[in-house]
């Protein structure tokens, strides 16, 4: 089992290569030399940053930003904070943002940057001071038309706040005047430059997608279950909005373990005891996070970090579907076991394209200076969702894939025709 993700991000690739190879036989040179582009980032940056601590001590961060492809539009993609941050899953994470964005045709490619860092650990003015240091450091390599950073695990709107702020600071001290400050990045606050809607629109997107899903699995939403592996930004957005059209979510969990509620729970309630004692666990009847993806459910939702379904476990979910609203949950080892069992995948790259699609719309209001409404947001993205989630069902059907490979083969092919396009291959 491979546990690097850059290499899960490159098997992905080949496979999906080789189905495509057919459609591009009259340019086949130039199909490949594209794909080995797709293989690695156009360029990665790293960083020691150094942040003064609240004991006047300096404490230097590892930090990484990687811009996989723009071939069709800006790079776009999260900055995470989590001390398992390496160059490899960086370069994997934003080597499927370039896919994600795609598959819902919005004109970004992919980027994505992270800090090693456990952000618990940090005073809140320590925070600032670090995300202030990232910001600083990448702002000759960011902007709205160049790469367009965004929130992700453990990163806020309060971060992205800090991090415009100093954006605009540093390039005023080199005498540049930025035209579009609030362009360059997406997921901030409302009252700064946000969209409505941005918030929830990860999990948002998730439940239009698992609408869908239900309908073609012959399932009822009343008699459906859910269980959901992490209770963060996505994980609690999925849940609530899952639980408010009468899906049964019956367990969610955080890194400290699981809860079980028989019948489905109130998401609202959960998080709020969450909030209170610092972990949703034990909620109701307490559970490991390794049993949960291991429960007698309908709808398995890994909603937190990569590789948690692998080959020593794929065989024991007993679940209908996947839909995977973390990035990576599933890896390739354990995709044909998964396929094999009857379990329907529904890949990253299209169950959570909800959150980079409304800052898509995000970043079209920044441009225009003028703001939409909340269900202007969400009338836009629930026809995006839904029409990628049909493109990927016929594809499925069509070429007898599993969903995973159907998704890859209409994103690949939208980046790959795009670079045939623009040519400069050799
Ligand atoms: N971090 C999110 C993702 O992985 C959102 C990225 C963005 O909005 O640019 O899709």
């Amino acid at each position: 089992m491979s546990s690097n993700p850059h290499q899960n991000a490159v098997t992905q690739l080949e496979q999906v290569a080789s189905l495509l190879s057919d459609s591009y036989q009259d340019r086949q040179a130039e199909f490949e030399a594209a794909i080995d582009k797709l293989k690695e980032p156009d360029q990665v940056f790293e960083t020691e940053l150094s942040v003064k601590m609240d004991d006047g001590k300096t404490k230097k961060f590892q930090a990484f930003r990687s811009e996989h492809n723009n071939a069709r539009g800006p790079y776009k993609g999260g900055i995470r904070f989590h001390h398992d941050v390496n160059r490899d899953e960086v370069k994997a994470l934003s080597t499927w943002m370039t896919w994600k964005c795609a598959v819902t045709g919005i004109p970004y490619g992919g980027g994505k940057g992270g800090v090693v860092v456990n952000p618990r650990e940090l005073s809140v003015g320590e925070l600032e001071r670090l995300s202030r240091a990232y910001s600083r450091w990448l702002s000759d390599k960011i902007g709205p038309w160049v790469d367009v950073p965004a929130p992700d695990v453990n990163t806020t709107g309060q971060i992205m706040a800090w991090m415009v702020d100093e954006y605009q600071q540093a390039l005023a001290e080199k005498g540049l005047i930025q035209e579009n400050p609030w362009g360059t990045f997406t997921g901030k606050p409302l009252e700064l430059g946000g969209s409505e809607g941005r918030e929830e629109a990860t999990g948002l997107g998730g439940v239009f997608v698992l609408d869908k899903l239900v309908v073609e699995l012959g399932l009822k939403p009343k008699q459906t279950t859910i269980a959901i592996q992490g209770f963060g930004n996505v994980g609690y957005w999925f849940a609530k909005h899952a639980a408010d059209r009468g899906y049964q979510v019956v367990t969610v969990s955080d890194s400290k373990g699981g809860t079980y509620v028989e019948g489905g729970m109130n998401p609202e309630k959960a998080l709020a005891h969450k909030r209170k004692t610092g972990t949703v666990s034990d909620f109701g009847k307490k559970i490991s996070n390794e049993e949960l993806l291991e429960l007698e459910v309908d709808i398995l939702v890994p909603a937190a970090l990569e590789n948690v379904i692998h080959e020593g476990n794929a065989a024991n979910i007993k679940a209908k579907a996947i839909i995977e609203m973390g990035n990576g949950p599933v890896t390739p080892e354990a995709d044909p076991i998964l396929t094999k069992n009857g379990v329907v995948i529904i890949p990253d790259i299209l169950a959570n394209a909800g959150g980079v699609t409304v800052s898509y719309f995000e970043w079209v209001q920044n441009l225009q200076g003028y703001y939409w409404t909340h269900e202007e947001v969400i009338s836009k993205l629930q026809p995006l969702m839904e029409k990628a989630f049909a493109e990927m069902w016929v594809t499925k059907k069509e070429h007898q894939v599993d969903g995973r490979m159907a998704t890859y083969m209409t994103a690949v092919k939208r980046v790959v025709d795009v670079m045939l396009l623009r040519g400069n291959l050799s």
